[in-house]
């Protein structure tokens, strides 16, 4: 990410799960600690913004600002009573408020419509349109949870449940819920997170970007690039041709060709973010 971002001299969040950072990493301090190296490798100049994303552990958010993470998602989606997730939420901002650092936080309080894909898939792909969901329902529910929850402070974000779901898109998505983005951003000044960025079409992405959005999160796109590149390299056969079975040759291609998907997005979205006033945009 980091290289791909120096290619187009842009600034980039580097995110990251708890659950990667102990498999992984072993601890936060050695995840920012790898981070601002590869950083200076690189000779980075743009701002390396190391965020923890869909965290439900308030003792890991302390841990990883404490380690030097200045992004951190809180997810709330979990807990079913709404008072719970109000003073969770005002525990967290609390605590960013206390440290005095430049924190970056973003909440998200309702599970996204498609948030888990198999079950995506085996319940709602079945039917035709979203059985099970209404539209005007969740988006109803989620303008009134983001006025309650702006309530407490508009030092954090939204990562609104805009119609977006991770993983791969179904070819019968009906796009995402533009006038609810445009209703809550009209509304309260909490900056609104896309999760879910991978696949939605350039057209709604500009769109979503005029109508408040000011964090796009990408993930699925880049890990598709990752084992695209796997499975070409294998059946075309490169791993049996001279070294190609080298594992340093073999991940060169599959990083370069995630860099590629990566250097893309950044493009795609700087584009949109310049051109978000122009009026024909
Ligand atoms: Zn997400």
């Amino acid at each position: 990410m980091l290289s791909a971002a120096k290619e187009v001299d842009s600034p980039i969040i580097v995110a990251v799960t708890s659950h990667i950072v102990f498999s992984r990493f072993g601890d936060f301090e050695t995840f920012v600690a790898c981070v601002l190296l590869n950083k200076r490798t690189l000779k980075i100049k743009s701002p390396v913004a190391i965020h923890l994303d869909h965290e439900t552990d308030f003792a890991r958010i302390i841990q990883a600002v404490n380690s030097g993470f200045n992004s951190v998602m809180l997810d709330l989606s979990q807990i079913s009573i709404f008072e719970e997730k109000v003073s969770y939420l005002k525990k967290v901002v609390e605590f960013v408020k206390e440290t005095k650092k430049e924190i970056f936080l973003e909440v998200e309080f309702e599970k996204f419509t498609g948030k888990d894909a198999d079950y995506y898939y085996q319940e709602v792909t079945k039917s035709s349109g979203y059985s099970g969901f209404s539209k005007e329902k969740i988006a109803n529910q989620s303008f009134r949870e983001a006025e309650e929850l702006s309530k407490l402070s508009d030092k954090f974000a939204f990562a609104l449940n805009m119609n977006n779901i991770h993983g791969i898109y179904p070819r019968d998505w009906e796009g995402l819920n533009i006038n609810l983005l445009r209703s809550v951003s009209k509304r309260f000044k909490n900056p609104i997170v896309l999760h879910g960025g991978s696949g939605v079409p350039s057209s709604q992405i500009s769109l979503a970007i005029k109508a408040g959005v000011r964090k796009i999160n990408i993930s699925t796109s880049l890990q598709l690039a990752f084992s695209v590149a796997i499975r070409e390299y294998i059946v075309s056969n490169r791993d049996v041709v001279r070294k190609g079975y080298l594992a340093d040759t073999i991940l060169e291609t599959l990083f370069s060709s995630v860099r590629k998907v990566a250097k893309n997005n950044i493009l795609m979205v700087t584009e949109f973010r310049n051109k978000k006033n122009e009026k024909d945009f």
